[in-house]
């Protein structure tokens, strides 16, 4: 069969890869990929949010499954847009997908099902809104109701700052649209863990829990970043944890979806914090993280083609996964200024000799060609992926491959794992 993949980072690499390895899978393209899918599928160069050039592409080449990563094409409505059209696409419609693209959609539908999460209020004017942040004080977390790529959510310490944050999402309309309304919610104290799993609307396949490093320093500190590393499983989900996400989580969204008349097809990823016995959903994403996507492919050992065509099919029920019970690492490495500005266009060296390393895979985010070299061409160029005996030896091999690994003004965090770490030695 010929199959497309949507988008250009580490996540699509990574999906790409564990594709190929299906039988059934014939051709592969993605639209527009980076240099290293380049080796292992035919990248075109149509944008990820060109839903009609991306549509054109798919009915000319007669593709038998479509499979979306980033989310702003399922915002828009691929899903919907491929599915009239008699195209096989899996992945929420656009009406499921508001559970992303709408933060005020999403809270107003975690209270009404009961599913744990921050307190909050909606408003849609600016002096209500900084009056409400004189009554409940600081910290508190305001949050802009669209899609402002991880930049619309600021963690504000005091009511100066809460303040100043709400100007910027209403006043100066920072993130466009995506401030007509802010939400104001309670700070939550904890670990991040992300829960992501395969839906078919009635199923729900869990993969192992993962989790990722937002922000760009050691130590958790400084700007978020789109991630800069992850590893799965995530020690701080137990066993009783898994159960009780799926149970208070997951099931209960799959069926609030369907009674609100937008059943969830494709991934559902939840993030949660957690702390001690108390979870929370911090948000959902309608599609896999970038980066816990690539530890996530590297331990999973079931055909992906199969799942994906069960999941459009309805029958997910009948799939169990195999999954490598090994731990795996990301280590992202990043251009120098990331997420801030950054150069692009500096030579890579020694990523093929990284990619050669027993357990070790090599996924290309923010690359290109140049000149028949390969290039940075992004914030995140590339995800070190490797998978251990346990969670300290995959740590281990990812950062020897990332050794070997050079570009001027080339920077990674030390410490990916290190809670993991910390955990397992209480
Ligand atoms: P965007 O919509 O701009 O793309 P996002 O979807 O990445 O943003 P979230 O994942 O909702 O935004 O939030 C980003 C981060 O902010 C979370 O990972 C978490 O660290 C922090 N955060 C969000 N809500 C809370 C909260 N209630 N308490 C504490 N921290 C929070």
């Amino acid at each position: 069969m010929k199959v497309l993949v949507i988008g250009s980072g580490g996540r699509e690499h990574a999906l790409v890869w564990k594709l190929r390895q299906s039988e059934k899978v014939k051709q592969i393209y993605c639209a527009p990929g980076n240099a290293g899918i380049r080796r292992q599928a035919d990248c075109i160069d149509i944008a990820a949010n060109d839903l009609q050039g991306l549509l054109a592409f798919a009915l000319k080449e007669k593709i038998d499954l479509t499979v979306v990563g980033p989310e702003d094409p399922l915002t828009l409505g691929i899903v919907d847009l491929f599915e009239e059209n008699g195209l096989r696409i899996f992945g929420p419609s656009k009406q499921a997908a508001e559970l992303e693209g709408s933060k005020v959609f999403t809270k107003n539908f975690l209270k009404k099902y009961n599913i744990p999460s921050a307190s909050y209020k909606v408003f849609t004017k600016r002096g209500a809104a900084r009056k409400y942040i004189d009554k409940i004080g600081a910290p508190c977390v305001v949050k802009a109701d669209g899609l402002a790529a991880g930049k619309g959510v600021i963690v504000a310490h005091t009511k100066a700052e809460a303040k100043k944050a709400v100007d910027l999402i209403m006043k100066d309309k920072a993130f466009g649209e995506a401030g007509n309304q802010v939400i104001i919610e309670e700070f939550l104290t904890g670990e991040e863990a992300s829960f992501i799993a395969f839906t078919d609307g009635k199923t729900v396949l869990p993969l192992p829990s993962s989790q990722d490093h937002k922000a760009i320093f050691e130590g958790d500190r400084g700007p978020n970043t789109g991630g800069m590393g992850a590893y799965s499983p995530a020690p701080v989900v137990t066993r009783e944890l898994e159960m009780r996400i799926m149970n208070e989580v997951m099931l209960p969204t799959i069926r609030g979806m369907e009674a609100e008349g937008r059943p969830y097809k494709g991934m559902l990823y939840a993030g949660m914090m957690i702390n001690g016995d108390r979870m929370d959903v911090l948000e959902f994403n309608c599609r896999f993280g970038d980066p816990e996507c690539q530890p996530l492919m590297m331990r999973l050992k079931s055909d992906l083609v199969e799942i994906f065509e069960a999941a459009i099919d309805e029958r997910l029920e009948e799939v169990e996964l195999e999954i490598d019970p090994r731990p795996a690492v990301c280590v992202v490495m990043a251009s120098q200024g990331y997420p801030g500005k950054y150069v692009t266009g500096k030579p890579i060296t020694g990523f093929v000799k990284a990619s050669h390393m027993k357990n070790v895979m090599v996924f290309h985010a923010g690359t290109a060609i140049k000149n028949r070299r390969t290039v940075t061409a992004g914030g995140r160029v590339l995800g070190v992926t490797a998978i251990g005996q346990d969670i300290a030896s995959a740590i281990k091999t990812a950062y020897e491959a990332v050794g070997v690994i050079h570009w001027d003004g080339c920077y990674y965090r030390r410490d990916i794992g290190y809670k993991a770490l910390q955990r397992m030695r209480k």
